[in-house]
């Protein structure tokens, strides 16, 4: 997101833009798949407004219907959070499915080595990946930052996430909302994605581990970790599971919050929710504040 609306802002303002994402479509955390004739957000939930550059931001795609309030202060996006990146992504220069597997700076320009071997050449960069990636994407190719920076950006840290889509017979009972966030040692979040609205079946639940039991099954067997979620999850449903699907995220959500919106070194800067803070508004404020900076250059 913070990628996305950074190429938006640039773009709009005249600037040649190319995005370059690894994931199947960009959007990154904001994540929805299909599987089992079901549909499921599998990373973020929900977003809030609390941001005041976000909020208008979010006004957009309220007024347009990409997003609905839900329940409190969440506002859901209505065909699942993906849709909301796959409409930032409209009319901007994104390339999908392609790992960047080296950064490169020489004569004044950056240059990035795709996995296909081709490359992408720039004057200014923004790197949005979790910042222990965009660090290891540098180091590869030989950019050296300074002391004083690197420091900073190696002290960011995140939570892991282990996260279940569980496909069942029947209903699931999570509440009128649509989800419920147990107050357990296992579950952070339940959410059924056909209240949801993003589901065209019933039956189809998202669980999100907490972070202690992310962090503790981690390098576990899947199974270990698949059958405590599964036990954990029955009080929200009844029928049979017809099927399931268990992601890993490595990167789920900062632990901590880096002092600045984004840090900029020249024409390069590293921006996501790790500057702006642990939520869809925060890495969108975020890659905001970093296309100012490098237009302002
Ligand atoms: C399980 C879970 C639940 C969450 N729930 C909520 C919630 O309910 N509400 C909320 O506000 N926030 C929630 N969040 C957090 C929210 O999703 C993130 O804060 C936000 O989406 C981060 O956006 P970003 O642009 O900073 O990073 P990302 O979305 O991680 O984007 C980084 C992008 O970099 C790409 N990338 C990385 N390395 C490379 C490479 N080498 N080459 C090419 N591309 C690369 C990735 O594919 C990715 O698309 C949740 C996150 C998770 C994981």
């Amino acid at each position: 997101m913070a990628g996305l609306a950074a190429g938006q802002r640039m773009q709009a303002s005249g600037w040649r833009v190319k995005i370059v994402d690894k994931g199947r479509v960009a959007g990154g955390r904001m994540a929805t798949r299909t599987f089992d004739e079901g549909r499921f957000d599998y990373g973020a939930q929900f977003f809030t407004t609390r941001d005041a550059a976000f909020a208008d931001v979010a006004r957009s795609w309220i007024d347009s219907g990409l997003a609905v309030p839900w329940s409190g202060h969440r506002f859901r996006a209505a065909g699942g959070m993906r849709a909301v990146a796959e409409t930032l992504a409209a009319g901007l220069d994104v390339r999908p499915g392609v790992e960047v597997t080296r950064l490169e700076f020489a004569a004044d320009k950056w240059a990035a080595e795709l996995e296909t071997g081709e490359t992408v050449e720039a004057a200014t960069l923004i790197l949005t990946p979790p910042v222990p990636q965009s660090l290891a994407l540098l180091e590869q190719g030989g950019v050296e930052l300074e002391t004083a920076d690197r420091a900073l950006l190696e002290q960011a840290r995140y939570w892991k996430c282990i996260t279940i889509l569980v496909r069942v017979e029947g209903t699931t009972q999570v509440g009128e909302c649509g989800f419920v966030e147990p107050q357990n040692e296992v579950l952070a979040w339940a959410g059924d994605n056909y209240a949801k609205g993003v589901s065209p079946v019933p039956g189809c639940l998202t669980l999100h581990g907490t972070k202690d039991f992310s962090e503790a099954h981690w390098d576990e067997p899947q199974a270990v970790a698949v059958h405590a979620m599964l036990e954990a999850a029955e009080p929200y449903f009844q029928g049979r599971i017809r099927s399931y699907y268990l992601h890993r995220w490595r990167y789920a959500e900062p632990s901590m919050q880096m002092p600045e919106l984004f840090h900029g070194i020249g024409g390069l800067a590293f921006a996501g929710d790790v500057f702006g803070g642990a939520r869809v508004g925060g890495a969108v404020c975020s890659g905001l504040a970093a296309a100012d900076y490098l237009m302002a250059r």
